[in-house]
């Protein structure tokens, strides 16, 4: 596995892999490696000649100062993870100034409303950051195929939305929920949780499957009180939890059956924020 730090040398061997004609796989994230990154770049050796990992902590993306400073940072464990995967051919480590030249500015687009939604209204100006560097990893990845989690639901509607107004040409594929074995979603955060947290963490994937029964069989008021009265609990604040359409991302107040619907969670526990969600059958 190769190893890139800087813009200059990973471009060229990108004009390499093109001159060759190879079909390039891409996968980025922000560090601090699990096994939910790692299925990304299962998916993506099915389809692609050369997978393309990249580490980089975005910092407009962040709009809490404390919660971009907090982020785990793990970069040598990283390499050797993916070094032992055996799934990936080179990771690209770029520079601040690789991805911002001139200077952190988020770009501002319109996603068509789905923006607004969700963690787009409880992160402002989360969904441009995002935008700002994917879009400037995908211009300087060029792959043909681009794999992001179901974890991150609205992220992976906003990546397609951005290759859709921008005409990337690149294949974006949903990669499904990673999760411990108690049913917590693995994310880099569940890092800064104790072994006691995360088990009791697990409550927030028994309550989506609780919903699941639930959904068609009461309404969603009533899930939703239910759900609020399972968090009534004070090692953990539940910050949201909605019914989506899963096209509109719009809140739901009731069903119509030819609509597919998801689940969105999102809970504190001691600071950390735990995000999860689940499509409902
Ligand atoms: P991050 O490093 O958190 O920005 O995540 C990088 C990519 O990995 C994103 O596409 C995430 O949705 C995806 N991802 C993170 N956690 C998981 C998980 N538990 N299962 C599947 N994909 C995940």
């Amino acid at each position: 596995m190769q190893v890139f730090y800087d813009k200059d040398s990973f471009s060229k061997y990108i004009d390499l892999q093109k001159e060759q004609n190879n079909m390039i796989g891409f996968a980025p994230t922000m560090g601090a490696l699990h096994a939910g990154h790692i299925s990304l770049y299962e998916e993506a050796n099915k389809d692609n000649d050369i997978v393309i990992s990249s580490i980089f902590v975005n910092p407009t993306q962040f709009n809490n100062a404390e919660d971009l400073e907090k982020y785990p940072r793990t970069v040598e464990n990283d390499i050797e993870k993916l070094q032992n995967s055996k799934l990936v051919d080179a990771v690209y480590i770029p520079k601040v100034e690789d991805i911002y030249p001139n200077g952190m500015e988020r770009k501002h687009y319109n996603f068509g409303g789905i923006e607004n939604e969700m963690e787009g209204a409880a992160r402002p100006g989360h969904f441009d950051g995002v935008g700002t560097v994917v879009e400037e990893l995908f211009r300087q990845v060029r792959p043909d195929n681009a794999y992001f989690g179901e974890k991150d639901f609205q992220q992976l509607k906003i990546i397609e939305k951005l290759v859709d107004i921008l005409n990337l040409g690149i294949k974006i594929h949903g990669v499904k929920i990673h999760r411990e074995k108690n049913g917590l979603a693995m994310s880099s955060r569940n890092m800064r949780l104790s072994e006691a947290e995360k088990e009791s963490s697990s409550v927030i994937y028994q309550t989506l499957k609780k919903v699941d029964d639930w959904f068609r069989v009461v309404t969603i008021p009533e899930i939703k009180s239910r759900v609020e009265e399972i968090f009534d609990r004070d090692d953990m604040v539940l910050e949201y939890f909605l019914i989506a359409n899963e096209d509109t991302l719009k809140e739901a107040d009731f069903f119509s059956e030819d609509e597919n619907y998801r689940a969105f969670i999102v809970v504190n526990v001691d600071q950390v924020r735990l995000i999860d969600n689940m499509h409902l059958k």
